[in-house]
């Protein structure tokens, strides 16, 4: 009987114990998202907790997602990512160091950024190399803190913050969201810069899938002939190609 009250006490602890670091991990969160109006949540994370909160900022609708082990906490296995959604007008991805690139990407040869230590990727490298060199958009890079990866694809803006507990603080965090909605207000105006051509690939701008017409619809915007999926048009409402303000399309 001894035995078993023990056995109690040490499940409760440990249950105490763990409650404690993942509420522990939940308040960093809160802490940096403090003064922005929305709502927390948690949610299912592959192999880690997840917690995310649901917002908005400067108008736009924001999801920040932090996702931690709470047994590793001294490793800092944790990451933060910030999402907010964009009208898609070409495919970008900055990241800080080289990455190996699937075969269906090969062609997005990497681009140095001239700011920090920025590498790009794009479906539209003419389009992307013009952005980034923006002064604007240079400024704005620069707030962006300890960001590990940045990337415009399927409608959303994602930037990803590894360790972030160890490197963000709420000054540091709510200056790189300040900095990337400015950088999302330029990249949706992009009224100053002329029609981009895509060059012709087999792969949907949108989506990066194959442009496959036997098993998909496809089709093709009516100014500039992009071919993009049909679902992914209506996802995006907007031609995807940098420079071009249509939003209709013909079959192909
Ligand atoms: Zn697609
Ligand atoms: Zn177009």
């Amino acid at each position: 009987m001894e035995i078993l009250s023990q056995l109690v006490i040490i499940v409760a602890l440990l249950a105490a114990g763990f409650y404690w670091l993942v509420v522990t991990n939940e308040a960093f969160l809160q802490a940096i998202c403090e003064g922005i109006s929305g709502s927390y949540h948690r949610g299912d994370g592959i192999g880690r907790r997840m917690y995310f909160f649901r917002g908005k900022f400067a108008g736009r609708n924001l999801r920040v997602e932090y996702r931690f082990r709470p047994f590793t906490r001294n490793r800092r296995q944790d990451e933060l990512e910030i999402q907010i959604p964009v009208i898609q007008k070409f495919w970008m991805r900055l990241v800080t160091r080289s990455i190996p690139l699937p075969a269906e990407e090969e062609s997005f040869a990497e681009q140095e950024v001239p700011a920090g230590p920025f590498l790009a990727h794009s479906n539209q490298p003419q389009a992307a190399r013009e952005f980034l060199e923006t002064p604007e958009i240079l400024e704005q890079l620069a707030k962006l803190g300890p960001v590990t990866r940045l990337e415009i694809y399927r409608g959303t803006l994602k930037a990803l913050y590894q360790k972030a507990s160890d490197q963000l603080y709420r000054a540091t965090f709510q200056e790189a969201l300040e900095a990337i909605v400015r950088m999302i207000d330029a990249y949706e105006r992009q009224l100053s810069f002329k029609l981009n051509a895509v060059p012709a690939t087999e792969s949907c701008p949108y989506c990066r899938g194959r442009l496959n017409p036997q098993t998909e619809t496809i089709v093709e915007c009516t100014q500039c002939i992009t071919r993009v999926h049909k679902a992914c048009l209506n996802e995006n409402r907007h031609c995807t190609t940098w420079g071009c303000g249509s939003s209709t399309a013909q079959p192909c």
